[in-house]
This record gives structure tokens, C-alpha cells and sequence, in this order.
């Protein structure tokens, strides 16, 4: 079916897309640009799922998702269409070591390694394994961007990408490297994200000075649009129970205050809310949504009056060997002042099994374990103005190995196979607001391509 015939269904086609995430709001508005009649329902109160925002004494946090990166194509051009400004955002960084925090500039790439040498960050045996993995990352490159999965699929070699660091570097670069870059960006460890997914995170984030972005008014900003464009059909707090298939093709979605009739559905939500809803997938895909798993954080927020961090860096990151709970913690103010009090929006990390107790903690108690952390590494942080405490039982998808291949597979057979369905998420790509987002896109165009289901 060529894009002729796709047309041809937009007028009549009725849409569910479930949940309001940065996946369910871009099918919104894919849906809206050609004219397809839609409906998003969104369980929670608010819309944004994990690019939500929220707004505190004049400031705006970002609950979960900070930056973008300039290879975000789906993201930066939905901003554009949306009248949202982006710039860059800084990437100085403080790493632990040693008593304090040593400021690196991921900006300057391998002029770095002076610094990592002065420092004593790396010993000189991990610095040679560190040039021999940024070498082999280097040769595997063009198949390793994050905007684009289905060439990565050929280097999901290894087990896990502490794996794959083991045996291109060796074991004493795994703590410096993954032990820090790798928590930070998913926090998770090491051991349980994907192989292809690591190595597209290690190349992309931290080997090469790629461009950091952030929405001027942080990422909220482009939540807030995005929202605002469909905003006219998503209802909140409507949780779908079940999603009804009659006759292998899609009928509709069962809610709590009733069943709402679809042509074609969109389902939005984590892979693990994908099979609650869908319990009767063809064996291969819900195979393929069983392997998906997540980290799970909690992150504290403060208002504070004075800077925090040392030397004007953006974030400051723990190595896992710190032993300390935090994973990092960053300073809203740097990219986005607009939004965020004079002194600074401390944004801390927490993730893995100590994230979970804390998750459990009521939000004075968390924050208050939160501060007394910070203030063991950055002991002049002050008493904050206003706290906050977010949780995400499934913060980061962390793409096992096995699954990235699992995704086309997917996005592929379902619609031929339960007509008028497609799966959407950060899963359905590389991990990440952009994987999301295209993967949002991407589901509107199946769904229409294979033409309506039964209802
Ligand atoms: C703390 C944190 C920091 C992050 N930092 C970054 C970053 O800086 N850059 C980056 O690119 N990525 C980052 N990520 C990852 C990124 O936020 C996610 O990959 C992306 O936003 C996921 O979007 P999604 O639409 O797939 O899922 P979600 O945002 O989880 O959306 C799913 C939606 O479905 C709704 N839902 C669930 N079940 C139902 C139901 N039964 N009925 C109706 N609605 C339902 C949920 O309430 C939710 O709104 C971060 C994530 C976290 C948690």
C-alpha cells in the first residue's frame, strides 16, 4: 500500500492512541498533520508521562527527561513545527574522584584524556583500554546513532555492554567508564543494558563531542506544546483496562467508565503496561516485550538560593565504586535560567535496588536522605526553598540484548497480524524522548498502512 492509499483511510479511520507520553502525544499529532479522526486516553491525571513537567513557586521541573541531543531528527523537528526554541546546553561535568569533584568538558572529546591523566580519574592501564574501545566504538560508528536502531541490530553481540567493554578494553576501564557514563545515562548498571544500546550511548554521549540541547524553557516546554497542539482529545485520567481484538483485528478499548470503539489503536505505554493490555500478542512479539526491561529511580528536586556545583558545571556524576546511592546530581539553572530560581534547581539521581527503598519513603523523608547525601560531596549546599520527590518504577528502558532485534520483528508482523494495532514506546527504538517520538510516528503510519480493524 503506497502513500496514496494511505490517504485514502485518513478520513475515516478512528484512532485510541493509549497513553500520553512523549510516544502517544507525537501519534497525536502525526494523527492530527493528516487529518485522522483520534482519541488519546491517559491514565494519570496529567499528560507528559516521563517528559512531564511540573510547575513549583514560579519554576518549572522536569520530571523526568532533561536533554536532547542534536541527533534527536523526530524531536528537533516537532519543536520547529511548534514554535519551541532550542540551544545548546553545557556539558561541563564533575566526576568524584579522590575528595573532589574533577571538571571535565565532554566538549573537548579526547583532549580530555589530559585531563583523566592529571586526575588519576583512569589508571594508565584503563586508559589504554579506554583508546582501545573509543577506537573500536570509532570503526563501528556509522551503524551506532540512536536516531536510527536498525543498523545496531549487527553489534548487539555481547550479552550485556559491561560485556562487550570486558573484552574490547578489559575489566579495569569498566568501573571508570560504564561504572559512571553509563549509570548516569540510564541509571541502571552496566551489567543489564543492552550491548548495541550501551555502545550507540558510549559513542554518542561520551566519545564524541556531540551537541547537548535543551528546550530553552527545559523540557517541559516542549511537552506543554506538543500537549497543547492535541489537546483538545486527550482525556485524562481514563485508564485503559483492556484493549478488545474481535475476529484478529482491532475493535476497540475497554475503560473503567466504558468501552470507547476504534478502527485502529496505538498503544502507547511501557512494554510491561503493553502485555497487561494485550494478553492474547502472537507468541513472537509478546516474546519480544517479555525481554524488555527498565531501571527504576527516584530523584529529589531543590530550589536553592546559591550555586551548588563546582566550576559552572552543569551536572556532577558518582562512580558506582563511591558506593553512595546517588548517581548524580545536576543544576537545572545552567540551561534552563528562565525557569529555575537565581541560586540554582538541583536535579539528584537515584537508581537500582537503593532507589526502590527510598521510592518507598514518604516525600519529606526522601528529600531530607536526598540532601544529606549532597551535602557529604557539596557540603555548602544550602537549606532548599521548596523540595519535590518524583518516582519511576520504569524509568529507562535498557534494551537487553536480544531485543533491539525483536523491535522490527514487531513493528513489522502486528499490524498484518492484529489488524488496526500497532505498539509505540521508547522500546519500539533506541531508547530515549527521540526513540519515543519517532516510534510514534512510525505507529501512525503502520496502523494506516494496514487499513482498519473490525469495529
Ligand atoms: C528520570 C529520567 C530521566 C530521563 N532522561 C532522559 C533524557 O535526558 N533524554 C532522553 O532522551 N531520555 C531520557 N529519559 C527517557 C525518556 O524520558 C523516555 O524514554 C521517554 O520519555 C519514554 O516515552 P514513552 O512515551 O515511551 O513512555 P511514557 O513517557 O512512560 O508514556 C507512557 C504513558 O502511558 C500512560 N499509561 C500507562 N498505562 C496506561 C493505561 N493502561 N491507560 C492509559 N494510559 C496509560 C502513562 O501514564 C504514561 O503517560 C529519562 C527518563 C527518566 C525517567
Amino acid at each position: 500500500m503506497g502513500p496514496a492509499d494511505i490517504g485514502k483511510w485518513c478520513g475515516a479511520v478512528r484512532v485510541v492512541v493509549i497513553g500520553a507520553g512523549a510516544a502517544g502525544l507525537s501519534a497525536a499529532y502525526e494523527s492530527r498533520k493528516r487529518g485522522v479522526d483520534f482519541t488519546v486516553l491517559e491514565a494519570a491525571d496529567h499528560a507528559g508521562g516521563r517528559i512531564a513537567a511540573e510547575e513549583v513557586e514560579g519554576c518549572r521541573i522536569d520530571t523526568g527527561a532533561q536533554v536532547l541531543t542534536a541527533g534527536y531528527r523526530t524531536v528537533l523537528g516537532l519543536c520547529r513545527e511548534l514554535g519551541v526554541p532550542v540551544h545548546a546546553c553545557s556539558r561541563r561535568a564533575g566526576i568524584w574522584r579522590r575528595g573532589a569533584f574533577r571538571v571535565v568538558d565532554q566538549n573537548d572529546g579526547w583532549r580530555n584524556l589530559r585531563t583523566l591523566l592529571a586526575f588519576k580519574l583512569f589508571s594508565p592501564k584503563a586508559l589504554w583500554q579506554l583508546v582501545r574501545i573509543g577506537w573500536s566504538l570509532r570503526r563501528q560508528a556509522a551503524d551506532l546513532r540512536l536516531a536510527d536502531p536498525s543498523r545496531a541490530l549487527a553489534h548487539d553481540t555481547e550479552a550485556s555492554i559491561a560485556d562487550w567493554i570486558r573484552k574490547a578494553g578489559g575489566t579495569e576501564s569498566l568501573e571508570g567508564l560504564a561504572g559512571t557514563s553509563i549509570r548516569v545515562l540510564t541509571l541502571g548498571n552496566p551489567e543489564d543494558v543492552g550491548a548495541a544500546y550501551g555502545k550507540a550511548l558510549l559513542w554518542g554521549y561520551t566519545f564524541q563531542p556531540v551537541e547537548l540541547l535543551t528546550p530553552e524553557r527545559g523540557m517541559g516546554q516542549f511537552t506543554q506544546a506538543l500537549v497543547a497542539a492535541v489537546a483538545d482529545r486527550i482525556r485524562l485520567s481514563t485508564k485503559v483496562e483492556r484493549v478488545v481484538i474481535r475476529g484478529g483485528a482491532e475493535a476497540g478499548v475497554q475503560t473503567a467508565a466504558g468501552f470507547v470503539p476504534a478502527d485502529a489503536v496505538v498503544c502507547a505505554t511501557t512494554a510491561t503496561e503493553a502485555r497487561r493490555l494485550l494478553p492474547n500478542l502472537p507468541a513472537d512479539i509478546d516474546r519480544a516485550l517479555a525481554g524488555v526491561t527498565y531501571s527504576s529511580s527516584c530523584r529529589a528536586v531543590f530550589g536553592v538560593d546559591r550555586p551548588v556545583l563546582p566550576d559552572q558545571c552543569y551536572f556532577v556524576a558518582l562512580p558506582r565504586r563511591e558506593g553512595s546511592f546517588l548517581v548524580d546530581y545536576s543544576d537545572a539553572s545552567v540551561k534552563s535560567p528562565q525557569v529555575a530560581p537565581s541560586g540554582g534547581l538541583i536535579h539528584a539521581e537515584a537508581a537500582g535496588s537503593r532507589a526502590e527503598f527510598l521510592s518507598a519513603l514518604p516525600d519529606g523523608d526522601l528529600c531530607r536522605r536526598f540532601l544529606a547525601e549532597i551535602r557529604r560531596y557539596s557540603p555548602e549546599m544550602p537549606e532548599p526553598r521548596f523540595a519535590r520527590a518524583y518516582r519511576w518504577k520504569e524509568a529507562v528502558c535498557l534494551m537487553p540484548s536480544g531485543v533491539l532485534a525483536g523491535r522490527p520483528r514487531a513493528r513489522r508482523s502486528l499490524p498484518e497480524q492484529i489488524r488496526g494495532l500497532a505498539l509505540a514506546g521508547d522500546y519500539m527504538h533506541m531508547p530515549s524522548v527521540e526513540g519515543a517520538a519517532a516510534s510514534g510516528v512510525a505507529a501512525v503510519e503502520d496502523v494506516l498502512r494496514a487499513g482498519p480493524g473490525a469495529s
